[in-house]
């Protein structure tokens, strides 16, 4: 996650000091400072949660991996850390697809794509990731 300038989006941004805990920082493109609170660690445990989320889905450690970018050696870190035991699975394997929004809205919008299945829709960076299990068909 880069530093980008909060009034006008650019990322040539320099360090100024610390305010009150938090990194202060000087836009170059348009002269304004601001802070940022730390976002490393939110976003951090964002990617915990949805590797965790994925994890109980019965997708494997290197669909995850490919999926958001986190090694499979964290994955499998974090679900020893939070004690994960995967429930068994039947037969089904959910089917994932990641999808621009015009695709989403799409997809969707074809009730055949609803009907009969469980659905999940989580965001990923600038695209949305579409979980789907057709366990109610026999
Ligand atoms: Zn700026």
């Amino acid at each position: 996650m880069e530093n980008q300038c909060p009034k006008c989006n650019n990322q040539n941004v320099s360090k100024s000091g610390i305010i009150k805990g938090k990194q202060r920082f000087y836009c170059k493109n348009c002269n304004y400072n601001f802070t940022v609170k730390k976002l490393g660690k939110q976003i951090d445990d964002y990617y915990v949660t949805k590797a965790l989320q994925l994890y109980l889905e019965g997708l494997s450690y290197r669909e995850i991996e490919r999926i958001i970018g986190v090694s499979h050696v964290s994955i499998s870190s974090w679900i020893k850390k939070y004690n994960i035991t995967r429930p068994p699975h039947s037969e089904s394997h959910p089917v994932y697809k990641i999808l621009k929004q015009s695709e989403l809205i799409e997809y969707i919008s074809q009730e055949n794509n609803l009907e009969n299945s469980g659905l999940i829709i989580t965001q990923f960076a600038d695209k949305y990731m579409l979980i789907k299990w057709e366990r109610f068909k026999k």
